[in-house]
């Protein structure tokens, strides 16, 4: 099980995360919340390597 972390002051709010898991992530107020700790469906490290500017960490 991990748990994604998204580092707000360095999230630019494009919406990466949540458009390829909206169940773990949401954009608000142009930035991402974490809204789940995990799901089933897909692999949080690989959106967090997706991240533009490298906002999502993963706490094991
Ligand atoms: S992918 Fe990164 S920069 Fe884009 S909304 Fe998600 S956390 Fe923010």
């Amino acid at each position: 099980m991990s748990k994604p972390k998204i580092n707000q002051e360095i999230c630019i709010g494009c919406g990466t995360c949540e458009s390829v898991c909206p169940q773990v992530f949401k954009v608000e107020n142009g930035k991402a919340e974490v809204i789940a700790e995990d799901c089933k469906d897909c692999n949080c490290e690989e959106i967090a390597s997706s991240c533009p500017v490298n906002a999502i960490s993963i706490e094991e």
